[in-house]
């Protein structure tokens, strides 16, 4: 039997990021003692009171159908957490509850672009955003960024390749796959460029407070009113409360786009799992003490992980400011990084994902949610490997 698949689901090439963590499990399951680092989420277990919560609302019966955008009560805690945090004043009606970040960024490109558009993504990028942007019929417009810009892109960058085609610009700060953040000043310069040229932006501010050494992030929304009348913050509870299996996100929206993103998710999903948000709810307006815990183990890993990778001859390294992932540059081992990370899982059983995923094929990607014991193990395997190259 020949099955047509369409145009746009052909287009498409799966999550190369969930290959790769779901092969290392395989491996490990069958008795290998594999060291991974693909991991897209935490290693810590989402706090109690947030489990409590839900366990809660699903022994009430809180089992029904939900207003499709949310319940009242978390999309109120939500423009509350913008408001305290951000110094953005948004509605609740501003406000949409999905079923985790990703399907809010899928909710923002359906609603706003279709073919003919283009949107702009800076590379390395999380590898999703192409893909929704092709799904929605429009088109990718890719800049490549490196390790010489801390991977940021620049505003002549920006500039010139917008056009009047340009529908969006997807902005990831701090950024899944290099850890890279934007000063405060960055963004609002990208931002005032958008403005002027009546550019939307998708600020993915997912790994908001997951920011080291005193770093500051700023909502690119919150420089002026304009700036805030051009974005569309996205937001979840998968990094920072460490849900992600809760399919829990959420995005503030000017008014209008807010409308039609509620449409498209009516008919689409309906809304997200109803006892969720109750643990939603708590995550938000509960205790945050679990955060500089995580934080603090977090930076530990990547101090030591970062120092390793620059003390492995052929790779270069430069330091994250957020998320908890590193990008290092596998240039001089003479490999691109799909060749990589296939010999160094075959061979020393570690699981990296190769840059090429994100755009970027002289870089792997490393996330240090795991231990730091895993990561000493994992690195010493990786140097081992490298020197047996160079050789
Ligand atoms: C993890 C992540 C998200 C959202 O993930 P969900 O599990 O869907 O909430 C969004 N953007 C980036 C860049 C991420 O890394």
């Amino acid at each position: 039997m020949q099955y047509k698949i369409s145009r746009q689901a052909a287009s498409l090439s799966p999550s190369l990021t969930l290959a790769i963590d779901s092969k290392a499990k395989q491996m490990k399951a069958e008795g290998m003692d594999v060291v991974g680092f693909g991991a897209g989420e935490p290693d810590f277990d989402t706090p109690q009171h947030i489990k409590d919560a839900a366990a809660a609302a699903l022994a009430a019966g809180f089992t029904k159908y939900t207003p499709s955008s949310g319940i009242p009560e978390l999309r109120q805690a939500i423009a509350d957490k913008f408001k305290r945090e951000n110094g953005l004043t948004y509605k609740p009606s501003q406000v949409i509850v999905s079923c985790g970040g990703k399907h809010s960024c899928y909710n923002v490109i359906l609603a706003t672009c279709e073919e003919g558009d283009e949107v702009i993504i800076p590379a390395p990028y999380w590898l999703s955003y192409p893909e929704m942007v092709k799904l929605a019929g429009a088109t990718p417009v890719i800049i490549n960024t490196s390790d010489k810009t801390e991977f940021k892109v620049t505003p002549a960058q920006l500039e010139a390749a917008i056009t009047p085609r340009t529908r969006l610009f997807i902005l990831n700060s701090p950024s899944n796959p290099t850890g890279s953040l934007y000063t405060p000043e960055e963004v609002k310069t990208l931002g005032d460029i958008c403005v002027a040229k009546g550019v939307l932006i998708m600020s993915d501010e997912i790994y908001e407070h997951l920011v080291y050494d005193g770093a500051k992030h700023q909502s690119v929304a919150s420089f002026s009113q304009a700036h805030y009348e051009h974005t569309i913050v996205v937001h979840g509870f998968a990094k920072a409360w460490s849900m992600t299996g809760w399919r829990l996100g959420f995005l503030a929206a000017p008014e209008p786009i807010a409308k039609a993103i509620d449409a498209v998710q009516s008919h689409s999903t309906s809304n997200p799992t109803s006892f969720a948000q109750k643990g939603g709810v708590a995550a938000l307006t509960g205790p945050q003490d679990h955060l500089p815990k995580w934080l603090a183990e977090f930076a530990k890993r990547r101090a030591y992980a970062h120092q390793k990778f620059n003390s492995i001859p052929g790779i270069t390294c430069v330091n994250a400011k957020g998320a908890f992932y590193l990008f290092p540059n596998i240039s001089g081992t003479g490999l691109k990084s799909a060749e990589f990370c296939a010999r160094l899982l075959e061979q020393e059983k570690v699981a990296a994902v190769p840059g090429i995923a994100f755009g970027a094929d002289d870089y792997i990607r490393i996330s240090y949610a795991t231990s730091l014991v895993n990561i000493e193990k994992g690195l010493d395997r990786v140097d081992k490997f490298v020197r047996g190259l160079v050789k």
